[in-house]
């Protein structure tokens, strides 16, 4: 059975905290702790009851390489910032040296390793490499959600080494909220989906139609969709290869009686960076040298009234290119309705990464009843399959 971190009894305790400490970096700066403050919690617990810490993460994708920029250092002085405590570091995450420090450390103390990634074995779920990982703990507690769709040294074969494992308190707050979600929405359950990519979203589609009440398409992927119902998008983003399969869902739709709703208007330009020639028009009306890239006031409108008469709205991926403050208005006023249905009531979940990016700007962050730190491993969950990290502590 899956156990959390409050099963275990911690004092004197070396804790081994799998973290997701894979944050943006610029010139050496990290520009967005919102994954370390969401680790913070699981790491003061331990310290509060008398444990010592050791953290190891990854950091974006050096493939096995010692790659400097990716290095967590500038993590442990955000850390240490944070937390308001010392943190010892090691530049290797299995070196002896490293291992001698894990052993070395007090109640209180905490020993950060470096970069995970920068040994193949972490991704390869090499078992001698797990074995060298498990040696800096006594207890394993895996809080990295980020990561759970990945089979992993780290969080899958570092987890045969231990008597006592279980999950973070973060880790257990997004179980709590996504399997919520599949297993008992509140109805009627509304399913937002944006962003550019319709194929990393297909799984969480083809589930929803069964499930959901209401799924609102907007984004990029919105013009597969209307392409595929015989509009003319004009220039605007369509993954041809995704045509067949857009018109397979829009007949399944039909065929559970399921509205599958998309935007009645754009924002439209002829290019990103063509500011001028931004307008609004009706989404039958789009002409060849043009391109959407923002939802429109009436489809704002309309998917508005759908989330205020939602009791469960999860969302994944911005209405438009959001990261232009031309086309971030309907992102904005989607996310502005989510914290109004929430306030009445609702639970609102959002996931991935750019959804969270957008939410986070806004300052909406604690208005939502939850915002994920992990994009790919939120979709996995929400589309019903299982997570390795999670059945590798026995969940
Ligand atoms: P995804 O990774 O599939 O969730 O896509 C996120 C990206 O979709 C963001 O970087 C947005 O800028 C982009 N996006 C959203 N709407 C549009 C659009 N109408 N045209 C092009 N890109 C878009």
């Amino acid at each position: 059975m899956l156990k959390t971190i409050n099963n275990f009894d911690l004092k004197n305790k070396r804790v081994l905290i799998r973290v997701d400490f894979n944050v943006p970096l610029l010139d050496g700066v990290v520009t967005d702790d919102f994954r370390i403050r969401m680790a913070l919690p699981t790491i003061n617990h331990c310290l509060e009851l008398g444990a010592s810490v050791v953290l190891m993460s990854h950091l974006g994708r050096p493939k096995g390489q010692i790659v400097p920029e990716l290095s967590l250092i500038s993590v442990g002085e955000k850390l240490a910032e944070l937390i308001e405590l010392p943190i010892k570091f090691s530049d290797d995450c299995v070196s002896e040296d490293a291992r001698d420090v894990s052993l070395g450390l007090r109640p209180g103390e905490i020993h950060l390793l470096e970069n995970l990634r920068y040994h193949k074995e972490e991704t390869e779920n090499d078992l001698r490499f797990s074995e060298l990982l498990s040696k800096h703990g006594e207890v394993y507690i895996n809080d990295a959600f980020g990561t759970a769709h990945r089979p992993h040294a780290s969080n899958v074969g570092v987890t045969q080494y231990f008597l006592h494992k279980g999950i973070g308190f973060l880790f257990e707050k997004e179980l709590q909220y996504l399997s919520a979600v599949i297993k008992k929405p509140q109805r009627p359950m509304t399913l937002v989906l944006g962003g550019a990519k319709i194929d990393s979203k297909l799984k969480l589609i083809n589930k929803f139609i069964d499930e959901a009440d209401n799924i609102i398409i907007g984004g990029g992927m919105a013009f597969t969709f209307l392409k595929a119902k015989g509009i003319d998008v004009g220039g605007s983003l369509v993954d041809e290869s995704m045509l067949k399969t857009a018109s397979k869902i829009i007949e399944k739709s039909r065929n559970v009686n399921k509205r599958l709703q998309f935007p009645v208007d754009v924002i439209v330009a002829k290019s990103l960076d063509d500011i001028k020639s931004i307008c609004e028009l009706k989404i039958d009306n789009i002409p060849e040298t043009m391109s959407g890239f923002d939802i429109g006031s009436a489809t704002i409108k309309k998917y508005s009234k759908l989330l205020m008469s939602s009791k469960t709205i999860v969302w994944n991926g911005p209405m438009g290119v959001f990261e232009k403050p031309e086309f971030n208005n309907g992102t904005l006023r989607i996310a502005e309705i989510m914290t109004k249905a929430k306030e009445e009531g609702s639970i609102v979940i959002v996931g991935g990464g750019d959804t969270a990016a957008a939410v986070k700007s806004y300052n909406l962050i604690d208005q939502m009843s939850h915002v994920s730190t992990g994009g790919g491993a939120s979709l996995e969950l929400l589309s019903g399959n299982r997570l390795p990290s999670i059945e590798a502590l026995g969940g």
